[in-house]
């Protein structure tokens, strides 16, 4: 059995991780793709592809010129086009698809956030929120925040910033899991008064949040994009490691091939 894992997020890695130990049945093979956005990716155990597929078409014929017998959508909530190639795809290879997709983030007790649908929406209400602002929603779609002349950013991303970024501005170059003191710490030396991120969701990029709490600052949270419906979803790498077990144990077996 072959399943391809479309991954870039932690939740594909673990469950890649999964798949390579303890629940990995006999003859499975696991094939990783990467998008080949992050100049050195952390990557997963197993066999790993890098590059896009050339829109759903070319996903769908990759599915079937590699015999995938199970897809699974782990990409981030903010790679909308993906999402929906891979729905297309796997409708038209006829290859099983579910989505692996962390929950998104709940404002608790003492937050104070402030929803927006785009980062042009989060752009337009900074003004009226604060000046020296902590951008954590990757290093593109920065042209979005490029008006904003008396603002200062602090801009954290993986790799340096694609395209143009607003005027005041410093880049922090850094990969999570961030910690909370660590959060404190970002917030308290550049003096920020506002934090902008996507819903994300996971635990690995929350103690911003936790942090923005503690310390009173407005939090900007951009929604997420649309996501292809009728495609089955589980929220975590475990969930979706037993689901590649429940359609593994509904495929025929060869008298005396793997798993007898
Ligand atoms: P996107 O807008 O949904 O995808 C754009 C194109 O990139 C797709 O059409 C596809 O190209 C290619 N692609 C995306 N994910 C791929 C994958 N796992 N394997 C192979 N090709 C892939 O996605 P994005 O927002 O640019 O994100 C790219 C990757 O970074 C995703 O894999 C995602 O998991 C990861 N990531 C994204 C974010 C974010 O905020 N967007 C954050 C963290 C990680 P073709 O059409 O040519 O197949």
């Amino acid at each position: 059995m072959h399943v391809l894992i479309l991954g870039g997020t932690t939740e594909a890695r673990t469950l890649a991780e999964l798949l390579a130990q303890t629940h990995r049945p006999p003859g499975l093979r696991v094939t990783n793709s990467l998008a080949g956005r992050v100049a050195a990716p952390r990557l997963p155990p197993g066999a790993v592809r890098i590059g896009g597929f050339g829109g759903a078409d070319g996903l769908a014929d990759w599915l079937r010129t590699h015999a995938v017998d199970a897809l699974v959508d782990a990409t981030h909530p903010f790679a909308g086009t993906i999402s929906f190639n891979a729905a297309r795809a796997a409708a038209g290879a006829r290859v099983p698809l579910l989505a692996l997709r962390r929950p998104g983030w709940t404002a608790g007790d003492g937050d104070d956030w402030h929803e927006a649908g785009s980062l042009e929406e989060a752009a337009a209400l900074l003004p009226g929120l604060g000046s020296r602002i902590f951008l954590t929603t990757g290093r593109t779609g920065l042209a979005a925040f490029t008006g904003l002349d008396g603002l200062w950013f602090l801009v954290r991303s993986v790799d340096p910033p694609e395209g143009p970024r607003p005027p005041c501005s410093a880049v922090l170059l850094d990969r999570g899991p961030f910690t909370l003191d660590g959060e404190r710490d970002v917030l308290r030396r550049h003096r920020i008064d506002v934090v902008v991120t996507k819903d994300s969701g996971g635990a690995a990029t929350a103690p911003k949040l936790t942090a923005a709490r503690e310390a009173g600052l407005p939090v900007v949270v951009v929604r997420r994009p649309p996501v292809p419906g009728a495609v089955p979803v589980v929220a975590g790498p475990e969930e979706a490691a037993r689901w590649i077990a429940e359609e593994y144990g509904r495929r025929p077996r060869r008298p005396g091939g793997p798993g007898h």
